[in-house]
């Protein structure tokens, strides 16, 4: 048996005083717990093997959340992260749990993905909170809160960039680099017809006691005709002296203005949004399942591209990949860590993105030009707008091709020859050999796809069941892993 032991509620949140509003918010919170399929309690003849570990705090993704006490606490998170040793530790013997602060506004999808699930006969706990996961040899339960207890045959650990599982596989392993967001919706611009989906006007800054390159992206919110979604951004390598959330929102609240020509006094502020996006190159990239019946998915499974805080467009990129793999490992019995990883495989187009990571992310160390970061996107956007839209628009989508990433490294080489030593200063030698890797890995996986993978096929449906499972998996992370699920 593997406990993984989450025990909600500490100090944090009780000593907060809490609006009703805030309160609903917190419940809205807590229920994301679905249960895909119930069976029998599980057997007793379980293996004594007990994991468990800390955290402190969590919210959630899409919307972010938009608190002050909030942020405070996000803040306290990303303290201890930048603060924290990079040893890895054992795991700890005890860990508890606060539930995430987290704002559903996709209220729509939500309810057509809910009752969609409940009309195929899905159960849904709202209000519920997760504290434990026990596995056996038969089944995974799932503790809820109130003493409840929930068994089945997968569990999906869906709990986000910072959840609870994670945490204990990655052994509380300091992340290598973080992009952090701050933002808000506002009423009131008159020009709101267009986008950005990454501008830089400025050259590297002090935020508090560190430098930092502010990236901006800008584009009009559904909600109404002069509503517009700003957001500044900036990759991080987590050090004591990055700077904190709260002084970078402060930061935004001077520079937006500047970049969206209003004025603060003209707008209504809808909603204020910040999160965190850790990224750990260290390991396998997306996380192979660590566990028997636990499998990770969406933000926890690290799917998403470290450059973008994409991971929704990312999450259902590989939906239907993920839909039919889960559906034939359970209709298979297909269920421990080795056939789940099969899920989660190595993708070299996530990994080699963490080079534009890198490059991205000021430091006073590397003593290049402090143009340097917007000169280097300014010079490959270049390139990639010469190169047209079947090389520049994958990449604004997230995805990494061999073909175009080749095609715009070349071009960058003929064009600005004089970039590349201030490339190898910024980023360093051992993450470009690792890089490399990638990027080799990347072409193999191109040619596999393109030309291993029709010769596979004719012969998929002659093999034995654990063998079909296998190869149809290794299909898809080639072409996953190659960019070319990507449709234009
Ligand atoms: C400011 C901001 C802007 C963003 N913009 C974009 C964008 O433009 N495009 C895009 O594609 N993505 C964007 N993202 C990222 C996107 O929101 C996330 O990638 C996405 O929400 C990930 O979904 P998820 O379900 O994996 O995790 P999450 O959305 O983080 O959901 C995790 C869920 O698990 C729940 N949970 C955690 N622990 C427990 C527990 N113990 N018990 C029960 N439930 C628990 C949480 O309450 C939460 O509901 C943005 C994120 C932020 C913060």
């Amino acid at each position: 048996m593997v406990v993984l032991h989450l025990q909600s509620v500490n100090g944090l949140f009780q000593s907060t005083k809490e609006g009703p509003l805030l309160a609903q918010r917190r419940s809205a919170r807590a229920r994301r717990c679905l249960c895909l399929q119930t069976q029998a309690p599980p057997s007793r003849t379980q293996v004594p093997l007990v994991f468990k570990f800390q955290i402190s705090f969590l919210f959630g993704g899409a919307g972010g959340s938009y608190s002050y006490s909030a942020l405070k606490r996000l803040d306290q998170v990303w303290s201890t992260i930048c603060s924290a040793q990079t040893v890895v530790e054992e795991p700890k013997k005890n860990f508890t749990l606060n539930r995430p602060f987290y704002n559903h506004r996709p209220v729509k999808l939500i309810e057509v993905v809910k009752n969609r699930f409940t009309s195929l006969g899905g159960v849904m706990f709202e209000g519920c909170s997760v504290s434990g996961v026990s596995i056996y040899e038969d089944a995974a339960v799932l503790q809820l809160n109130e003493e409840k207890i929930l068994s089945s045959r997968l569990i999906i650990d869906a709990m986000g960039n910072f959840s609870p599982i994670v945490k204990q596989i990655r052994s509380g392993r300091k992340p290598d680099g973080v992009c952090v967001v701050v933002g808000s919706c506002a009423r009131g611009f008159t020009n709101n017809s267009t986008s950005d989906v990454i501008y830089s006007s400025s050259l590297a800054r002090k935020v508090g006691s560190s430098e930092a390159q502010l990236f901006w992206e800008a584009f009009p919110a559904g909600s109404g005709p002069t509503d517009r979604t700003t957001y500044m951004f900036t990759y991080l390598a987590p050090q004591p002296q990055s700077p904190k959330i709260e002084e970078l929102l402060e930061e935004y609240w001077k520079l937006m203005p500047e970049y969206q020509e209003v004025s603060l006094d003209d707008l209504e502020i809808q909603r204020v949004l910040y999160g965190i996006f850790l990224h750990i190159v260290t390991g396998k990239f997306p996380l192979p399942a660590a566990f028997n019946r636990v499998l990770q998915f969406g933000d926890a499974s690290g799917i998403q591209s470290p450059v973008s805080f994409g991971g929704f467009g990312s999450l259902t990129r590989h939906l239907n990949r993920l839909s039919n793999g889960i559906y034939e490992a359970m209709s298979d019995n297909l269920l421990d860590s080795y056939n789940l990883s099969l899920l989660n495989p190595y993708m070299p187009n996530l990994s080699s993105s963490w080079l534009f990571q890198r490059a991205m992310s000021a430091k006073k160390e590397s003593n290049v030009p402090p143009d340097f970061i917007n000169e280097l996107l300014y010079t490959n956007f270049q390139s990639m707008q010469r190169l047209g839209d079947p090389v520049l628009r994958p990449f604004l989508q997230d995805v990494v091709q061999f073909g175009p990433l080749a095609k715009t490294l070349g071009l960058v080489m003929l064009t600005k020859p004089q970039i590349i030593p201030s490339i190898f200063k910024q980023v360093g030698i051992p993450v470009l050999l690792d890089w490399s890797g990638h990027f080799s890995m990347l072409g193999y996986y191109t040619f596999l796809s393109t030309f291993a993978d029709p010769v596979v096929r004719s012969f998929l449906s002659t093999l034995p069941t654990q063998a079909k499972y296998e190869w149809k998996r290794r299909l898809e992370a080639w072409k996953y892993g190659a960019g070319l699920d990507y449709k234009s």
